[in-house]
């Protein structure tokens, strides 16, 4: 299928997070499309972000193919409860785990919680973030500065220690970069500059962790349809979300998915401390 939706969009402004539900035309997470393969089978995979857009369209793969999921999310219940439905569709178990990876002790919980429920962890996707606007470098606040490198990549930090305790040799992390990690847009400045911080946080990590032969990697996707965007972009942004891409539009959360998969999967073995684009055409050289 290639016929996914082009801008313009309507306008649907909404508060931070974003519900997924409210958004239209509704993000395509593979709910429908999505057609597993057996190439995670048995593995224990936690996601976080995973309620909604990519999270969510990473969780439905890794379930289709074969993988139980922990959901890490931040206060979304309604879209975390849709993603679990997919995933348990699927045949797959699903632990619902809410809260703020800004702190420290949260962060160590989710991988007690998903330990505890599955005894052990073979992929990790950090993908939650945060990002706002600020047309002038002026406004931004410090809090909101500070806090932007808590969520988008200490908590990776504090996640990744506390995961490869209970990662045995073949297991896989998979950061979500961006496609701001080398084209910094520079409203997204906080953002742009963590997101940069992953891309090369993976490739040092990768070089630690070789020798326990734990894989990590980073995607770096473009403009992807997502609640992030309509909660977080100015309007006329929204509603030429992804026009401005060689394909003329916004990736879908399904798109994005594959790549995980990818990287999660056995067939990556000696795939490490790389950054994959699924960007729509914007060269990342
Ligand atoms: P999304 O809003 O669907 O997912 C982000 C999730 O992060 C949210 O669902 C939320 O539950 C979680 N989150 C936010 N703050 C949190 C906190 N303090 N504690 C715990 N969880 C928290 O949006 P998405 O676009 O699918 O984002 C997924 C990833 O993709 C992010 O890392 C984002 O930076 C990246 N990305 C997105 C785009 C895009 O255009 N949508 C482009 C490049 C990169
Ligand atoms: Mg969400």
């Amino acid at each position: 299928m290639t016929d996914y939706p082009k801008p313009p969009f309507p306008q649907q402004a909404q508060p931070v997070p974003g519900s997924q539900r409210k958004m239209e035309p509704y993000p395509d997470c593979g709910e429908q499309s999505y057609v597993g393969s057996g190439r995670l089978s048995g593995k224990i995979a936690l996601i976080t972000g995973a309620d909604s857009g990519i999270g969510r369209a990473v969780a439905i793969a890794f379930a289709r193919e074969g993988a139980d999921v922990a959901v890490a999310y931040l206060n979304e219940h309604e879209d975390a409860q849709e993603t679990a439905r997919w995933v348990e569709q699927a045949g797959r178990q699903c632990l619902l785990l809410p809260g703020d990876i800004a702190e420290k002790a949260h962060c160590q919980a989710l991988v007690d919680k998903t330990v505890e429920r599955f005894g052990r962890i073979d992929v990790l996707v950090n993908n939650a973030a945060f990002q706002m606007t600020h047309e002038n470098f002026e406004d931004i606040p410090d809090d909101e500065w500070v806090m932007t490198f808590d969520v988008n990549i200490t908590a990776i930090f504090r996640l990744c220690q506390a995961a490869i305790k209970h990662m045995r040799p073949g297991s896989s992390i998979i950061n979500t970069s961006s496609v701001n990690s080398d084209m910094p847009k520079p409203t997204l400045l906080a953002y742009a500059t963590t997101k940069g911080a992953i891309a090369n946080f993976t490739g040092g990590l990768a070089q630690m962790l070789g020798p326990k032969e734990i894989r990590v990697n980073s995607v770096a996707p473009g403009p992807i349809w997502t609640p992030l965007i309509v909660s977080t972009m100015p309007e006329e942004e929204v509603q030429n979300f992804g026009g401005n891409t060689p394909l003329g539009r916004p990736g879908q959360p399904v798109e994005v998915a594959p790549i995980y998969v990818l990287l999660a999967s056995d067939q990556a073995s000696y795939i490490t401390g790389q950054r994959y684009g699924v960007t729509g055409g914007k060269p990342m050289l």
